[in-house]
């Protein structure tokens, strides 16, 4: 499978990444994980819109899903598409006034298919009900933490993975986020535990200290550390 980063930004967007969303791609198949503030725009130079298969939405915040409603524009005014079909927490619904654009499932309790893809998510520790996923195709396995605190979820779901990419926005200075975000150390500590082969650090806030926050997640996991940052691909 190919992972590309259309935005990783923590939050808001900067100025050199929009939020968070993440093209997953095998066989011809289209997997979105997430569409936070921005990702439309930039989603276009990776992909047609019109050409998604499904999407993953980790949860409720404008990082990761407000872009939904232009993927929704785009794919009925440049149409026609079909409904897409989108996976999120069962608290969450449909952006209102754009149902007719989406399949909105909430996810099944075992792991399931999304065309070629076997998609497993679990429940992750965060401010509002949140997803993390874990992705497998032809023996190989992205897990993405989505929004989270430390929790025992994000490390079943990354166990053994080929890539953990793996959300650092919380950091030693701001206090109390880490109960609802990972620091970079905790992202290493994980990937580490997990005996995750290569970890994406990403949703970093635009402000952050990238070299400090790799440098954090080098002091547990010593395997191959990547920041995340948007047109990155990386093939698992
Ligand atoms: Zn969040």
């Amino acid at each position: 499978m190919i992972l590309t980063v259309v935005g990783c930004a923590g939050s808001v967007p900067g100025p050199d990444a929009v939020c968070s969303c993440y093209l997953l791609e095998h066989d011809g198949f289209r997997l979105l994980l997430d569409a936070g503030t921005g990702a439309a725009g930039p989603l276009q130079r990776f992909a047609d819109p019109r050409a998604l298969d499904a999407a993953v939405i980790s949860h409720g915040h404008r990082d990761h899903c407000a872009d939904l409603v232009p993927l929704a524009y785009i794919r009925h005014h440049r149409g026609p598409s079909p409904r897409l079909p989108v996976i999120a927490p069962a608290e969450e619904a449909a952006p209102p006034g754009h149902e007719y654009a989406f399949d909105w499932r909430t996810p099944p309790p075992a792991p399931f298919a999304l065309g070629p893809f076997t998609v497993e998510t679990a429940p992750v520790r965060h401010s509002v009900p949140a997803l993390g996923v874990r992705v497998t195709v032809g023996g190989r396995t992205l897990a993405y933490s989505g929004d989270t605190g430390e929790c025992p979820e994000v490390l079943e779901l990354a166990r053994d993975a080929d890539i953990f990419l793996c959300e650092a926005a919380a950091s030693v200075q701001t206090p109390g986020a880490a109960e609802t975000h990972l620091t970079p150390a905790q992202a290493g500590d994980l990937a580490k535990r997990a005996d995750a082969e290569h970890l994406v650090l990403t949703h970093l806030r635009p402000w952050a200290d990238t070299a400090a926050a790799l440098n954090e997640a080098r002091q547990s996991y010593d395997g191959p550390i990547t920041l995340a940052a948007p047109g990155l691909r990386v093939i698992a």
